[in-house]
C-alpha cells in the first residue's frame, strides 16, 4: 500500500534526494526537482 507521501511526491520520503540548497522562503532543503514542501520553485 503505497503512502500518502508516495502519491503526493512519486516516491517515499526516505527516497528523496535532497540538494545541498536551503529554500529561501522556508529554509529547508530543496528536493531533486528543485521543489520545497512549502511550494516554492513551483512557478
Ligand atoms: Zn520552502
Amino acid at each position: 500500500m503505497e503512502s500518502a507521501h508516495k502519491k503526493i511526491f512519486g516516491k517515499e520520503p526516505e527516497e528523496v534526494v535532497y540538494l545541498d540548497v536551503r529554500c529561501p522562503d522556508c529554509g529547508s532543503r530543496i528536493d531533486e526537482f528543485g521543489f520545497c514542501g512549502c511550494g516554492a520553485g513551483e512557478s
